[in-house]
């Protein structure tokens, strides 16, 4: 792990994004499955499948980007928001 710290990169607006939360509309940039996973960019959101993001993941991680990890829904039926 880098020993960088992340705070600085903190912006409280962020949050408000999260609120959205990913749908059946939302799907990945590499290969069009569903996605579970929103990464916010400087540029804009990318979106990921649960394959593709834990290829990417330490690159974002060591980035410092902030991420949206919805992919304890995967295996859940949809409408089960318990
Ligand atoms: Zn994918």
């Amino acid at each position: 792990m880098p020993s960088t710290t992340q705070s600085d990169m903190e912006v409280s607006g962020l949050t408000e994004r999260f609120r959205n939360p990913l749908t059946l509309s939302d799907r990945c940039d590499e290969c069009r499955a569903q996605a579970f996973v929103r990464v916010f960019l400087p540029s804009g959101d990318l979106l990921f499948c649960g394959h593709h993001f834990a290829e990417k993941e330490p690159t974002f991680v060591a980035r410092g980007y902030e991420i949206q990890d919805e992919r304890d829904r995967i295996n859940k039926p949809e409408g089960d928001t318990r």
